[in-house]
C-alpha cells in the first residue's frame, strides 16, 4: 500500500489487531521513506442485493442512495451537510442484515432520515417514493407531519 503522505510504495505493517468487534482488522503502517505512520482497515466486502418492486434484484449501490438524498436536498443548504452521515447510516444498516434489502426499505430509511433534517426535502422525496398524484396527496402528507409535532 502506498504512503498517503509521500506516495512511496514502500510501507510496512508495524501493528495489526482486530477491530469493530472482530469484523475488521486495524493495521498501523509505517512509511520507510518519510517515516509517517497511518492506519488501514480491512473489512470483508459483503455484497448486498437490493430487491426491487418488480422482483428483480441488483447490487446495493450507495451512490444511488446519495443521489436520491442530494436531489431531495437540492437548494436546502442547511441540511445538505447531513448527506454523508445519512448515507453512512443507511450503508451500515444495509450491510449488517441478511445480505438482501428491498428498495422499499431503503426508501423508508431515506424518508425517516429526511423527516429529521428537512421537511421540504422529505416531501420532495415522498412525492416520488409514494407516487403522489396531486395536491391532495401533499396536503395529506403535510397534515401527517404536523400531527407528529
Ligand atoms: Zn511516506
Amino acid at each position: 500500500m502506498r504512503c498517503p503522505y509521500c506516495d512511496t510504495e514502500d510501507t510496512r505493517v508495524v501493528d495489526s489487531r482486530p477491530a469493530e468487534d472482530g469484523r475488521a482488522i486495524r493495521r498501523r503502517r509505517e512509511c520507510s521513506e518519510c517515516g509517517q505512520r497511518f492506519t488501514t482497515f480491512e473489512r470483508s466486502a459483503v455484497v448486498v442485493s437490493v430487491l426491487k418492486r418488480d422482483e428483480t434484484s441488483q447490487p446495493y449501490d450507495r451512490e444511488k442512495v446519495r443521489r436520491g438524498l442530494e436531489s431531495a436536498l437540492a437548494d436546502r443548504h442547511g441540511a445538505a451537510a447531513s448527506v454523508d452521515a445519512i448515507v453512512a447510516d443507511i450503508d451500515q444498516w444495509a450491510r449488517t442484515g441478511s445480505g438482501v434489502v428491498s428498495s422499499e426499505e431503503i426508501g423508508r430509511k431515506i424518508l425517516d432520515a429526511l423527516r429529521q433534517v428537512d421537511e421540504v426535502a422529505y416531501l420532495r422525496f415522498a412525492s416520488v417514493y409514494k407516487g403522489f398524484q396531486g395536491a391532495s396527496d401533499f396536503e395529506r402528507e403535510v397534515a401527517a407531519l404536523e400531527r407528529e409535532q
